[in-house]
């Protein structure tokens, strides 16, 4: 899942980074409501952490820019503007949740999984395909009773592909919603990746549970 999150104090910004980070999510951090909006139109985010208090451009503008383009996409603000009458215009322009700083980050990361949740509403907080299970929030994975330790890259993928069961979906498509904007399309990140998550489904399953798709992409079929 990737998040923007749009913070301009940069000693807060690089704790919640790093602590979404920490629990798989990709995160590319922006410091104005300018660059908020450039980021957002040109990558594909999953949700967007908003301050409101933001340099250039006011971050209830940015709201207002984004939800006349985007009606799906999750918005969480995240504000010192703490009175009532801030919370009400926040959630009536369009954000999906508003939670006042200062926080506690378990607060946050718990708001964030419920939001994502809500967004593919069918999936709770386990997924599971056949035997293998997936717990997003612990970031578990089992196969039958037996753990995984995937990487938090390799860890994406199955959940995005877990999420997306049935659908082959494409390396760009998942390069895009598990890493930031320092990806680098051109490299083999990804298939060095993806590559070593099959190896150790694998090695567990002995099944080939991650099918490829020639020319189009991956697929995980659910045969219950
Ligand atoms: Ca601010």
């Amino acid at each position: 899942m990737r998040i923007l999150l749009v913070e301009d104090e940069k000693t807060l910004s690089g704790y919640i980074a790093k602590g979404l980070q920490n629990s798989g999510y990709a995160v590319d951090a922006v410091y104005d409501g300018e660059e908020a909006l450039y980021e957002y139109a040109v990558n594909g985010y999953d949700l967007i952490v908003l301050d409101l208090n933001l340099p250039k451009k006011d971050g209830l503008d940015v709201l207002r820019e984004i939800r006349r383009k985007d009606v799906n996409i999750k918005i969480l603000i995240l504000s010192a503007r703490s009175a009532v009458d801030d919370r009400i215009i926040g959630l009536d322009e369009g954000a999906n949740d508003y939670l006042v700083k200062p926080f506690d980050f378990g607060e946050l990361e718990a708001r964030i999984r419920n939001l994502l949740r809500r967004e593919f509403s069918q999936i709770p907080t386990t997924v599971t395909l056949g035997l293998l299970s997936l717990d997003t929030k612990s970031k578990q994975v089992s196969y039958d009773g037996t753990e995984i330790n995937l990487t938090r890259k390799e860890y994406g993928i199955l959940e995005y592909l877990m999420i997306h069961k049935n659908q082959v979906v494409s390396a760009e498509e998942m390069t895009e919603h598990v890493w930031n904007h320092t990806f680098d399309p051109f490299s083999n990140t990804f298939r060095y990746h993806i590559h070593s998550l099959k190896k150790k489904l694998h090695t567990v399953s002995a099944l080939d549970c991650i099918k490829t798709v020639r020319g189009q992409g991956y697929v995980m079929e659910d045969k219950a």
